[in-house]
């Protein structure tokens, strides 16, 4: 017997969905109603819908599938007001989110892959090793699923959870493109923030696509010899490449590029430090978000006391734009990737369950 793979509804764009439609006999207009369904009313369950045939869903339950996140944890901290989840994707593997909630609204943190390849030294995401990419579906539920069971909209989206969204760049592509469905969730793509290690052909063809989003750069050091040590990425595209591509994009896009740095102490949070930073992205039009190191428990990297001020300082007297970023959840371990490694690591020591 042949079983025929369901298709993942949730992935596919609405001219995907016309065509499919029209190829099973049913009027185009069918397919603008069921994405309504799914994206506007967020309705999982094809016989819930209501305006669609019994013939119909019967069908639609034959060919597709609906593919949900289960919330595996969920931690809100008793600090501010950040909640934590961590999802159980179809497969079984996992995954982390994270709702931050701010003076103007809420903004969620999503993971666009299964662990990652990058193997930045102070990422727990990098620790836990790669599985896969997530699909356009499963980066989308994790916003889906939290605003229902956090009962919130969310105004702005970064893609800063586990995994290097430019490493899956098409799944990604797709997200984007239906988050922004005007026919959707009609998202606008200027409260989205598109964090990456640098992955520099990828910052090309996003920068030629002008989708309006914020692109991140995790810099993290100013120098190649240091920054190779940290971020194995840089050892392919180095720094001077890097900000190539950061200055097309920004001249292509119209759009300021933002620079994350965690500042670590002993690795790259002298004066001399910030003042090569500070030379290196001199007449480039960014924004500096200075970062305290989130502890991660097999690494011995931290931040002192005053090390990120002091170093905003200076690069500040040096005319460049910079802030601190404000640590959330710091009670409910929000450092991406540890939540996720420890539930892999309980299902293999014997499946114990949150
Ligand atoms: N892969 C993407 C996005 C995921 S990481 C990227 O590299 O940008 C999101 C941000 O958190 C990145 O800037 C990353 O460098 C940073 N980060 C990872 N581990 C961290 C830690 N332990 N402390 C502080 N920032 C960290």
């Amino acid at each position: 017997m042949i079983v025929l793979e369901k298709i993942d509804i949730l992935s596919m764009s609405l001219a995907e969905l016309e065509s499919v439609m029209v190829e099973c006999g049913e009027k185009k207009f069918r397919a603008k109603q069921i994405f309504q369904w799914l994206h506007v009313k967020r309705v999982f369950d094809f016989d819930k819908m209501t305006d669609i045939s019994a013939q119909l869903r019967l069908q639609l339950n034959g060919k597709f599938c609906i593919k949900k996140l289960n919330i595996q944890k969920r931690l809100a901290s008793s600090i501010d007001n950040t909640v934590k989840y961590l999802y159980r994707l179809p497969d079984g593997n996992f995954v982390e989110t994270v709702l931050m909630k701010y003076n103007y609204g809420y903004s969620i943190c999503v993971s666009t892959q299964v662990g990652c390849k990058m193997g930045c030294r102070f990422c727990a995401s990098a620790i836990a090793g790669f599985v896969r990419n997530l699909e356009p579906s499963e980066i989308l539920m994790q916003i889906y699923e939290t605003e229902k069971n956090s009962d919130v909209k969310v105004s702005g989206v970064v893609l800063m959870g586990i995994g290097e969204p430019l490493d899956n760049y098409e799944n990604v592509l797709k997200f984007l493109r239906l988050l922004s469905d005007s026919n959707g969730n009609n998202f606008s793509l200027r409260h989205v923030s598109l964090s990456t290690c640098g992955i520099v052909p990828k910052i090309y063809a996003l920068a030629q696509l002008k989708l309006g989003l914020t692109l991140a750069v995790s810099l993290h050091c100013a120098d190649d010899k240091g920054r190779s040590e940290i971020m194995p990425v840089n050892k392919v595209y180095n720094i001077s490449e890097l900000l190539e591509a950061c200055r097309f994009y920004i001249k292509n896009t119209g759009r300021r590029v933002t620079f994350e740095y965690a500042v670590i102490e002993n690795v790259n949070s002298s004066d001399k430090d910030a003042d090569r930073l500070a030379v290196l992205l001199k007449g480039i039009n960014c924004h500096v978000n200075l970062i305290p190191v989130n502890k991660v428990r097999e690494r011995n990297y931290h931040t002192a006391r005053h090390g990120v001020a002091d170093f905003a300082k200076r690069l500040c007297s040096r005319g460049i734009n910079a802030t601190v970023r404000r640590t959330l959840g710091s009670d409910i371990e929000a450092a991406c990737g540890q939540l996720r490694r420890d539930a892999d690591k309980q299902n293999k020591d014997g499946g114990a369950d949150f």
